[in-house]
């Protein structure tokens, strides 16, 4: 087992990777950069190290600091959390160039999922079905039309290095491709140095249901269930249940038998989430991600395993103990994202925050490295708190998350709890009966 590890984030899952080495009775190390010299995951780590000044590409993405930090430590591995680097496959080869072990899948599959063409590729090849669209990455603008005539409008021309919802632009007909073929390139050049785009059919009424996958070093993969992110504006989960209202087992069964035999083919190791869009009882592949989730708790909710331990288990090189017959769903979970955002115009809400107080009570959790007196600083994701419940059926869930919101107290700074006090009112969401469109149509209309 790893002697220290080195955590290389910042905010809630900084705090809930140092809860987990805790646990286990492994030390840890925080960085941070000077904007976050006072946050709660620099209090409670065992050590900490400045990186640099508060812009994310000179601290928590300065590949160069956050080594030197893990070598003046003596830490001898590093927990990328989600966001940042967690999914550089360049910053993983460099970990592991230091000596060190990098939490996480190997730099290969690092790289094949991190470039949404040859992910879908390699999934298509390995059996996984995939939503319909062009082969590999669209060229021209006249390939894209010849596709598009093809596939059929509405079209989505998304960014081969996507992320974050960003690079993706529907045209509804052929007059909106020219426009939407530059906006995605644009935005892709601009936000990932890379302006590959590809095309896909855009559903119209999909669900978005993800698969969560462990696989240790030894050929043994299980998957955890599903989770439902439909709940989604400006293609960002807002709000995830697990599992979803949507799916029954026997579906879930054969999603996850089809989803475990492709990545034990390519020999796939620790955490995964294969993304999928289900529509008229189809799933069609859409991303794999090669890294924790944000809303992996609900998964942690439903079956009783700490992910984090997983994954710092399997790196450690120790085998699952467990198959996929000693994997059992119990009840129904459901995390709200709760950002320091307004919660009508969505705009970041950064400042002081005056007074804190996390609802508790059985089958809450609040994940947050927020405390009265913190500052959220403008320079990172907006999200400041999980909150996750759960409960024995999916109605007792909405109930404990009503009010949990109620009780769910930020002063100082607008967050977006009275947004989830809203979503969690609506016949449709308590009858679960919204598909990815949803919470955009929503929004607009009660504005
Ligand atoms: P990112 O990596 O930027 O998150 P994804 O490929 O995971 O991009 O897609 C994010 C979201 O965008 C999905 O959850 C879904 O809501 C929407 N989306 C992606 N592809 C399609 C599609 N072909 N049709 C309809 N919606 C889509």
């Amino acid at each position: 087992m790893f002697n220290k590890i080195l955590i290389a984030n910042r905010g809630e899952i900084a705090l809930r990777i140092q809860r987990a080495c805790r646990e286990m009775g492994i030390p840890t190390v925080a960085v941070h950069s000077t904007a976050d010299a006072e946050a709660m995951h620099v209090r409670f780590a065992d050590e900490s190290v400045c990186i640099g000044p508060p812009p994310a590409r000179d601290s928590y993405l300065n590949i160069p600091a956050i080594l030197a930090a893990a070598t003046i430590t003596g830490a001898d591995a590093i927990h990328p959390g989600y966001g940042f680097l967690s999914e550089n496959a360049s910053f993983a080869e460099m970990v592991e160039a230091h000596g060190l072990t990098f939490i996480g899948p190997s730099p290969a599959h690092m790289r094949m999922m991190g470039d949404k063409i040859a992910a879908k590729q390699s999934m298509g090849a390995l059996g996984v079905p995939l939503v319909p669209g062009s082969d590999g990455e669209v060229a021209t603008l006249d390939e894209a039309r010849k596709i598009a005539d093809e596939v059929g409008y509405p079209v989505l021309i998304k960014a081969t290095a996507g992320g974050g919802g960003r690079g993706m632009k529907v045209a509804n007909d052929p007059s909106e491709l020219e426009e939407a073929w530059h906006v995605a390139r644009t935005e892709a050049k601009s936000a990932f140095g890379n302006d590959a785009v590809y095309l896909e059919k855009y559903l119209d009424k999909p669900r978005h249901v993800e698969l969560q996958v462990l696989a240790d070093a030894h050929g043994n993969v299980v998957h955890l269930g599903e989770r439902d992110c439909s709940m989604q504006r400006r293609h960002q989960k807002v709000l995830e249940e697990a599992g979803s209202p949507a799916i029954t087992p026997e579906v879930r069964d054969q999603l996850g038998a089809t989803a475990t035999a492709a990545l034990a083919k390519i020999g796939y190791r620790n955490a995964g989430t294969l993304e999928f869009l289900y529509q008229d009882g189809k799933f069609a592949f859409i991303e794999m991600n090669t890294r924790l989730q944000v809303e992996h708790p609900i998964t942690e909710a439903i079956c009783g395993l700490d992910l984090v331990r997983e994954q710092i288990r399997i790196a450690a090189g120790h085998a699952l103990g467990y198959t996929q017959s000693d994997i059992k769903f119990r009840g129904h979970a459901i995390e709200c994202r709760i950002n320091a955002e307004d919660p009508e115009t969505f705009l970041p809400t950064p400042g002081t925050v005056e007074a804190f107080h996390a609802p508790g009570g059985l089958g809450v959790r609040v994940d947050s490295a927020l405390y009265a007196g913190c500052k959220v600083p403008p320079y990172y994701d907006s999200l400041v708190a999980k909150l996750v419940v759960y409960a024995p059926t999916r109605l007792e869930a909405i109930a404990r998350l009503r009010r949990s919101l109620e009780e769910f107290a930020v002063v100082g700074i607008s967050t977006t709890v009275p947004l989830h006090q809203r979503i969690v009112a609506e016949p449709d969401f308590i009858a679960g009966d919204y598909t990815i469109h949803w919470l955009e149509k929503f929004v607009n209309r009660t504005r």
